[in-house]
């Protein structure tokens, strides 16, 4: 089976998200279930040159009422998959991926469309033809689009059918109607069974009516996507395609992902060696200026934006700064956001450590050192953060939803460890703190049961078990995400 993932960003080239996560460790599963898997990306300025080769070709790219050269450079994973960046400077060649501080480009709409069109003619161009096309999010959901319109009848596509997973229903690559002229499509396709969205032009809703497949990244998230409060206005859409909705959990990548290996960390450790985790926390707070004490530490590492929970914790903030603990931020996005937190760090210095900014470097001291990860998330459609404390031996306090409902399950001292296993969902034991009203009253009322639990030291002891072995490795999922694929494959030409 040959599979081509095309995406907006993927690890280790770049990344803003856990969009660049699933991308950058999907492919090597793949690869081991003997998937021919090959990925395409923008060829943005912040990825390296060195090791990637510009292939001797070029090609032309239809956008609006003209044409665009691009060209293609090749270079390969770490596990020797096949990567495809596709070149074109006007676009990709600025100091970010999506927006700057300002806010989004304005011309993210040409870009992607671009991108999208621009991935069919490189395969082409190429010459590689792949049973199946794995889309994702907004940025690449003009492909499925024109598989079936304006390539319906290029051979070349005939046998190329199209999956679209949704990363994150917020995001849906919105643009006004006169963008409509870039898509090459014409006014028949602007309606409310195609890409039309209350006057606009809405691009993942596009990609979700003519994909063949649609799949996002948790059970839970599949449903609540189908409800108004979680659907962002295509929870209509959704259950129209509900028989081909899927939701596949993310894993992480456990090689990546490895509190034995990890270099950035300041000692390692294991389940059977756990003492190195200990060092990890008080460097920690010594690097993040609190004060080395034995008080629980719980760790955030968030973009700063209204999905993140962000306003209930503002709100819960004087009672938690009452509690014994102290509490780490690692996170960038919204400017309002920025400043609140500022704010409430300023007035708990010693309690309170802020770092705003992108640290991947951080992020993993912050994995490690911390006792407590807490995403208290509005919405969430998988999660990595829990999924990464959890192979850190760092106990999640989430909010139940989405991903986070069905990767963390509530610790109950009486019976540390029963193994959950619901709709086929993999058995895991009581791991972590969940909450269900998104309400400061909850968050705040979850937090101080953990921080209780965590003076019993045997009770302690479970968790840390439970938490180190929950697997969310990627090989079952990656199996999910083959079986899903061959369904896809034979739609092929069945639908619209
Ligand atoms: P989302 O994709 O919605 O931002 P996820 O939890 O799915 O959230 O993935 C976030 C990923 O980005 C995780 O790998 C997390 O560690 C990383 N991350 C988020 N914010 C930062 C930051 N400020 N610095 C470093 N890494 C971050």
């Amino acid at each position: 089976m040959n599979v081509l993932i095309a995406s907006s960003e993927a690890v280790p080239f770049c990344k803003t998200g856990g969009l660049a996560d699933v991308v950058g460790a999907l492919p090597k599963e793949l690869e081991k279930l003997k998937v021919n898997v090959s990925l395409i990306l923008p060829l943005y300025r912040i990825i390296k040159r060195e090791g990637l080769k510009k292939m001797d070709l070029s090609f032309t790219v239809p956008i609006s009422d003209r044409t665009e050269e691009a060209s293609i450079w090749k270079g390969k994973t770490g596990n020797n998959i096949p990567v495809y960046f596709i070149e074109k400077d006007k676009y990709y060649d600025r100091p970010e991926l999506y927006q700057t501080a300002g806010g989004d480009y304005p011309d993210n709409a040409e870009r992607f469309i671009f991108f999208s069109r621009a991935i069919l003619e490189a395969l082409k161009a190429i010459n590689l033809k792949p049973d199946l096309i794995h889309c994702n999010d907004w940025q690449t959901a003009m492909v499925p689009i024109y598989l079936k319109t304006l390539y319906r009848v290029d051979p070349y596509f005939k046998k190329t059918s199209s999956l679209l997973t949704i990363h994150n229903l917020g995001y849906q690559g919105i643009f006004w109607h006169f963008d409509m002229h870039l898509t090459g499509l014409g006014w028949e396709y602007f309606t409310i069974e195609g890409i039309e969205f209350y006057g606009k032009i809405n691009l993942l809703k596009g990609g979700m009516i003519f994909s063949d497949i649609i799949n996002t990244v948790s059970r839970t998230y599949s449903k609540e996507i189908q409800t108004e409060k979680y659907g962002f206005g295509l929870d209509g859409v959704l259950r129209k395609r509900k028989a081909d909705l899927y939701g596949i959990i993310n894993g992480i990548d456990y090689d990546e992902w490895n509190p034995e290996t990890d270099k950035s960390i300041p000692a390692r450790y294991s389940l059977d060696n756990i003492n190195g985790k200990a060092l990890c926390k008080k460097t920690l707070q010594r690097e993040m200026g609190l004060k080395e004490r034995g008080s629980p530490l719980i760790g955030m590492i968030t973009r700063l934006t209204s999905q993140k929970g962000l306003d209930i914790l503002s709100e819960s903030i004087e009672d938690l700064m009452q509690l014994d603990l102290q509490l780490l931020i690692l996170g960038e996005g919204e400017e309002r956001y920025h400043r609140t937190i500022s704010d409430i760090s300023e007035r708990y210095p010693d309690k309170i450590g802020l770092k705003i900014g992108f640290d991947p470097i951080l992020a993993n001291k912050i994995y490690a050192g911390s006792d407590f990860f807490l995403m208290p998330s509005r919405y969430e459609p998988c999660g990595l953060g829990q999924l990464i404390s959890l192979r850190y031996g760092t106990i999640p306090i989430v909010r139940k939803t989405g991903g986070l409902a069905d990767t963390v399950k509530e610790f109950n001292p009486k019976s540390p460890h029963p193994l959950f296993t619901k709709g086929g969902q993999r058995g895991i034991s009581g791991n972590g703190f969940l909450f269900e009203e998104y309400s400061a009253k909850a968050l705040l009322k979850s937090v101080k049961k953990a921080v209780s639990l965590y003076q019993n030291k045997n009770m302690w002891k479970s968790l840390l078990h439970n938490a180190i072995s929950s697997d969310f490795s990627w090989g079952a999922s990656a199996k999910k995400y083959l079986s899903l694929y061959r369904k896809a494959i034979k739609m092929v030409g069945k639908r619209i």
